[in-house]
């Protein structure tokens, strides 16, 4: 008999999109999760989940929260060592702090260090899942690939290809780039826990040839996704129209080439059109807001409500290093001060930040039927939050009326010192004290 595991903690989760729907939020005080085989068996009030389950053991969590495993849905691997690169625009932080860093993804050994700090960051802060922007280097992206692997983590990555305007060791021929993607997608694509994203940097770096390259990899290989950047800044949209006069605003490049729809993730869309918008839903093309990113390169306030309003699937994403840091929790706190100083903001209340961080990525990702939430038949995949004692976290969640209040004070307070364990598929991948970059060094 396959043992089960019953979890007794709070526990939140959004099964349901929590944009359309007000009782989205779905929290139980006393909650029991039970976990048989990596997924979840049963979820609800612990009491009804241990009476149809007596003879599971049961792990208790009560002096803590769970939440569904956060999803970052845009981050770049080979920026962990340039955040904090503060008061700079997009194309000058670019040439001066990114591409160079970029470029050392040239050494195996940096790069394979990189990649395994980098991963190990993700688990610290409770990310499960993450949609990753690979390095311009095959070898450099094989190492992300392999750490995510060994530590257990969902990541869906790819090589970078690009082959201009960025710098001359970032270039590639798009037939190196397809040589190299093909090998790429062979070693890792449906390996585990990883997947494989077709991954032009952005529309300014690639030639059309590069991006019909991209489109016939996509053809190629069943599954892959697709990521990349759009509408980010006023700058960069301007230099679309000089590269290709015969697109009618930037998310036409990519259309062209087959690259959007409900397999593509595209980060930004900061300074979208009402027609771009439109063709996105109908596309169920999905974006990733990155409102720290958006802030910290002043590239302006995402349009959240239009998103909405058009129907469109936004999620959130660090976008490390452009962004501030890994925490997702923290990111949602940002879009939600963003959200409150724009001019026609939305209200991110717990229940809309629980479901972007959560289930809003799955979707984005295309693993909305695996992961996202606690229904019975998903993924185990989970983050258990306990603030240290005489942490100002501890001190709100001890005088909090509700939940939900909990929950709202988790989103302003709770960084990586909070998360007491992390598990994908019911397999721990981080506990406080242990990361797992030193079990990874052990191997
Ligand atoms: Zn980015």
């Amino acid at each position: 008999m396959t043992p089960v595991e019953l979890i007794r903690a709070p526990f939140f989760h959004t099964p349901v999109n929590a944009f359309r729907d007000d009782l989205a939020l779905v929290c139980h005080e006393d909650g029991g999760l039970l976990i048989r085989d990596g997924r979840i068996a049963e979820s609800g009030d612990f009491a009804a989940v241990r009476q149809a389950f007596p003879g599971a053991a049961v792990t208790d969590w009560r002096d803590g929260f769970v939440l569904p495993g956060f999803v970052d849905t845009h981050v770049h691997f080979p920026q962990l060592r340039i955040l904090g690169g503060l008061g700079r625009t997009l194309l000058d932080w670019l040439e001066h702090v990114a591409l160079p860093e970029e470029a050392r993804m040239a050494d195996v050994a940096y790069a394979t260090g990189t990649a395994n700090r980098f991963v190990g960051s993700l688990a610290a802060h409770g990310t499960t899942t993450a949609l990753v922007f690979g390095s311009h280097f095959s070898a450099a992206t094989a190492a992300l690939f392999e750490a995510a692997g060994a530590a257990g983590l969902r990541v869906i990555s790819g090589l970078v290809v690009s082959d201009r305007y960025l710098r001359p060791e970032l270039h590639q021929s798009p037939r190196d780039a397809y040589r190299d993607s093909t090998e790429l997608i062979r070693r890792f694509h449906r390996h585990g826990r990883l997947l494989y994203a077709v991954t032009p940097r952005f529309a300014l770096s690639a030639s059309e040839p590069m991006l019909e390259m991209c489109g016939t990899l996509l053809a190629e290989h069943e599954g892959l996704r697709v990521q990349t950047h759009i509408n980010e800044s006023v700058a960069e949209i301007a230099e679309v129209p000089k590269l290709f006069p015969w697109a009618a605003d930037y998310l036409a490049v990519y259309e062209r080439y087959g690259l959007t729809g409900a397999r593509t993730v595209l980060a930004h869309d900061v300074h979208p059109t009402d027609s771009e918008l439109e063709r996105l839903a109908a596309g169920r093309t999905s974006i990733a807001h990155c409102p720290s990113s958006n802030a910290a390169l002043g590239n302006g306030i995402f349009p959240l409500r239009r998103h909405v309003d058009a129907g469109v699937t936004c999620a959130i994403g660090t976008d490390v290093g452009g962004g501030t840091g890994f925490g997702m929790l923290k990111e949602g706190l940002q879009a939600h001060l963003m959200q409150r100083v724009a001019a026609d903001g939305m209200n991110l209340d717990p229940a809309r930040l629980c479901y972007l961080v959560t289930r809003a990525g799955a979707d984005a990702v295309g693993l909305g039927d695996e992961i996202g939430d606690f229904r019975p038949g998903k993924a185990a995949d989970l983050v258990y939050i306990r603030p240290p004692a005489e942490s100002s976290l501890a001190e709100v969640l001890s005088r909090v009326q509700s939940l939900e209040e909990s929950l709202a004070a988790i989103f302003t307070l709770a960084g990586p010192e909070s998360v007491r364990e992390v598990r994908v598929a019911g397999q721990p991948v981080h506990r406080a004290g242990e990361p797992i970059q030193g079990r990874l060094l052990a191997r």
